[in-house]
């Protein structure tokens, strides 16, 4: 739901940025700002600066920034709404009871109930997996080396071979059969009437990132089939948009995520120390949890097995990752099948060791692809050089095409210069394949160049926030028309409107903004770097030039926009014309 402005306004002023952020992120005071390690991306060095004045942090290295609500919606995956409910509840703000449509209100209360459903029924297995009936299951974990604090760590349980006990302790617990079935965890035929789901299996519960269980994985004892089964899709259940072990992988900060493909895998890697596994949940790598790893991540390992459906899974994982504008890399485990063989043949340090030689992608890939060629027969040689060759070209950097191509030319004995004009002639052939990645805004992009006319506006942003004093010879010169851009003359506005007041709050400014680009764009708006000048000269004779270029900009934005017969134009020109030259010639006067 939406809050009103006012609550929105209170929830905030009553939880200091510092203060929340200083809960998760370690932070240093330097001069009017805090400053620390930043918590989304992998760095040594603190680039991360909260600014206790605007209320808002900024990170100069992965250039993520906002207000509290941001900080927390892309620290936890929370929600705008659930950022609010949950600061709210941290500084004593009490929420107006939500107004929504009884659909919506019956949704929301079926969902509550359905986790409910999902919580009990893991109890459940958990409690049968430590009873009597659960030996069988025990013994499975404990042959597969796992300790008794990660079979708690992870919820683990069992399903009896009594095929109807779970439903029969749901039912006494208050739950109709259709909510049962409706959960994933019963299935109704008229030979058995309302039945288990899941019996004679270990049991997997599937936790969604903010812990919640939404569903199960279930092993089957001895030869049974489905040697796996999971739950269906329910209505909060979705299988591509959710992976298992994500909940606990979000926080291992390692600067990257492991994706391999079962839970047991997931389960062996956390217990080896490696928290940032993670794996999907019984059906190949999709578009949607690539995005949901960006939020926490831009770097992802794929750890597949080392067969050939396992190959072709990683190949398809690294284009979905490539489109989702992650790096992606691939481990190598051979001669092993998966990560869990791996470390228990041999041990922690070497399958770390193995994380650090992660293959680019680019040539896991050409490796794969070598094997269907025959190197002793010239034609399938100069086809599996063709093959290469129009991999390069999917390079459209200069540089790393380069860098690539010498490398390959080395790794697989070819002539660089031969290699070079093969990719000379298939580029000129059409060969360039653009890459689909594509950043939604060019403003933050250090890969698409800017127009030259915004760096100043957002200086000038930058400053008034730094500096709301400055506004009075601000408004003398350039108004919010004069910013070219939708997103900074919208921004301008409110500043103008608020510095008018004398309520001009940069935080507030980004409620105004729900997506996590936009908060982004934001919140690089007010901290841009600005110009280090000291004496008052020179901060005179720099806001002076700013001004004049934003003006100027502005000023032929809006004649380009101005019809050619447009009765005002005459009018505009002369004015405009005459309002530069006046701020050409003035002198800009700060009082320090
Ligand atoms: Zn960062």
């Amino acid at each position: 739901m939406r809050y009103s402005d006012e609550i929105i306004e209170e929830v905030r002023s009553r939880n200091d940025i510092v203060d929340v952020i200083g809960q998760y992120v370690s932070l240093k005071r330097t001069g009017a700002n805090y400053v620390g390690l930043c918590p989304f991306h992998n760095e040594k060095s603190a680039s991360f600066s909260v600014s206790p004045s605007k209320q808002m942090f900024y990170c100069f290295g992965c250039r993520v920034g906002g207000n509290v609500f941001s900080f927390l919606m892309k620290y936890d995956n929370l929600t705008f709404g659930e950022a609010v409910k949950s600061l709210a509840e941290r500084g004593g703000v009490k929420l107006p009871d939500e107004d929504e449509s009884p659909q919506a209100k019956m949704m929301r209360d079926k969902r509550a109930t359905l986790f409910e459903i999902n919580k009990e029924a893991a109890k459940y297995y958990v409690y049968q997996l430590k009873s009597q009936h659960g030996q069988k299951g025990l013994e499975y974990f404990k042959d597969r080396a796992l300790t008794d604090e990660t079979i708690s760590h992870f919820g683990l349980g069992f399903a009896t071979v009594t095929s109807d006990d779970l439903v029969k302790y749901l039912r006494n617990k208050g739950y109709s059969d259709k909510l049962i079935i409706e959960a994933g965890l019963a299935s109704y035929d008229e030979k058995y009437g309302t039945h288990d789901k899941f019996w004679n299996r270990v049991m997997f519960p599937i936790l969604d990132v903010n812990s919640k269980v939404i569903g199960f994985g279930g092993r089957v004892m001895g030869d049974g089939k489905p040697k796996y089964l999971n739950s269906p899709e329910t209505p909060i259940f979705d299988k591509s948009r959710n992976l298992f072990g994500l909940n606990y992988a979000k926080n291992a900060r390692k600067g990257y995520i492991i994706i391999c493909e079962g839970y047991m895998d997931v389960i062996a890697m956390h217990q080896a120390g490696f928290n940032m596994a993670v794996a999907s949940l019984g059906t190949a790598f999709t578009s949607q949890q690539a995005s949901l790893l960006k939020r926490y991540t831009d770097t992802v390992i794929l750890s597949y097995d080392s067969d050939g459906a396992g190959t072709s899974a990683a190949l398809r994982g690294i284009q979905l990752l490539k489109e989702a504008g992650l790096k992606g890399k691939v481990l190598n485990l051979k001669p092993y099948k998966d990560p869990d063989e791996f470390i228990k043949n041999e041990g922690k340090e070497a399958f770390e060791e193995r994380i650090k030689k992660a293959e680019n992608p680019f040539f896991f890939e050409i490796e794969i692809k070598r094997n269907e060629y025959d190197m002793s027969d010239p034609a399938s040689k100069t086809e599996f050089h063709r093959f290469i060759g129009k991999k390069l070209c999917e390079f459209t950097e200069a540089v790393e095409r380069e860098n690539y191509i010498e490398a390959t030319a080395q790794r697989y004995s070819i002539g660089v210069d031969d290699l070079h004009k093969l990719v000379a002639n298939m580029a000129a052939d059409g060969g360039i394949v653009k890459t689909s990645t594509r950043p939604k805004s060019g403003i933050h992009s250090g890969q698409i160049k800017e127009p030259p006319e915004r760096k100043p506006q957002r200086v000038l942003i930058t400053w008034m926030a730094d500096e709301p004093g400055i506004f009075t010879i601000v408004n003398k010169w350039v108004t919010p028309k004069d910013f070219t851009d939708d997103l900074y003359r919208d921004i301008a506005s409110t500043m103008w409107t608020e510095l008018e007041n004398g309520n001009f709050d940069p935080s507030r400014v980004l409620d105004h903004f729900t997506e996590e680009d936009e908060h982004r764009e934001v919140a690089e708006l007010f901290n841009t770097n600005l110009v280090q000048v000291d004496t008052k000269d020179e901060r005179e004779k720099a806001l002076h030039d700013i001004l004049y270029e934003v003006k100027k900009a502005g000023y032929e934005k809006q004649l380009k926009e101005m019809a050619s017969d447009d009765p005002e134009r005459w009018n505009f020109t002369l004015q405009g014309k005459r309002g530069l030259e006046e701020l050409f010639k003035s002198r800009i006067v700060l009082d320090k």
